[in-house]
């Protein structure tokens, strides 16, 4: 049986995107479709969030070629300290104590997903559908084919394996049926960049809070990522905050 690629991989974001990166110069012909442009602001996957990443998925990137672009634009993390609000005791790691250049790194988003486009777009076996979208799958044991809407026409492309990594909300599990089981934790990250008037000495801070842990990570140009999770009833609340207000609580949360 022909088919049109070895393997469709629907979704162009973090696991999608390294997927394919991986299997770049390999002789599988592959196709990724991506919904929204790596461009476009709204993109879901890239925009200017701080991602911290371990130091296995930064060898990763760096055994894919593509960590040598990703690396101006991202800070490690030397030390890490874990507390827990109102308690004492913490924890600390450090990561020439454990002989490692890091522990891990932050990286910013967009520039992840710009390094993995240009590999992507550079391969010879990837053929790069975008802005597509996938709004059908037929599975039979020998293949898949899958329903591409491109500019509004519907095309029809086939292969022998479909890798699903359109996201935790993804639709092409749905449309295939498979069950997924989900947990809400009532809880709402709220993710921000802040500047302390301190340097941060490329450290990561974790809190745990009675409401959820708090990170302060340590990010570019001294910046630090903010992850600040509060109960869900009460996200708008801090969302709605002026500055001064929201710095008032969050000091009061990570302790002076
Ligand atoms: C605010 C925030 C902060 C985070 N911080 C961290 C962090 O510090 N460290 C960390 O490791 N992780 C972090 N994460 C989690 C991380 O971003 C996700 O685990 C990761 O993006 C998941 O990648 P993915 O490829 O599975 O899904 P996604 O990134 O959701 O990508 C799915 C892609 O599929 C596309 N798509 C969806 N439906 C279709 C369709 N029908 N057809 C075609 N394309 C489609 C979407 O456009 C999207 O680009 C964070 C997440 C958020 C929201």
């Amino acid at each position: 049986m022909s088919h049109d690629f070895d393997i469709i991989i629907v979704g162009g974001g973090a696991v999608g995107a390294a997927l394919a990166c991986a299997l770049k110069n390999s002789k599988l012909k592959i196709a990724v479709i991506e919904a929204v442009s790596p461009k476009a602001d709204i993109q879901p996957s890239y925009d200017d969030r701080g991602l911290s990443i371990s130091l296995s998925s930064k060898n990763i990137l760096d055994n894919l070629g593509l960590w040598q672009n990703i690396s101006p634009h991202s800070n490690p993390i030397k030390h890490i300290h874990v507390s827990d609000q109102h308690h004492f005791g913490f924890v600390r790691m450090d990561a020439e104590s454990m002989n490692v250049s890091a522990l891990g790194y932050i990286v910013l988003a967009r520039e992840l997903g710009k390094a993995f486009m240009q590999t992507i777009e550079a391969a010879e076996n990837i053929s790069f559908f975008c802005p597509a979208s996938v709004t059908a799958v037929e599975i039979s044991a020998l293949s898949a084919s899958v329903t591409v809407n491109i500019d509004g026409v519907d095309k029809i492309i086939s292969s022998k394996l479909l890798v699903a990594a359109d996201g935790a909300e993804s639709r092409t599990r749905d449309m295939l049926g498979i069950k997924a089981s989900v947990e809400d934790y009532q809880q709402v990250a709220i993710v921000s960049n802040v500047l302390p008037q301190r340097p941060h000495l490329n450290t990561a801070y974790e809190r745990f809070t009675e409401t959820g842990p708090l990170a302060l990570l340590p990010h570019s140009q001294q910046r630090c990522v903010l992850v600040f999770t509060v109960a869900a009833n009460e996200a708008e609340k801090y969302l709605q905050m002026d500055e001064q207000g929201f710095l008032d609580v969050l000091l009061e949360r990570f302790g002076r």
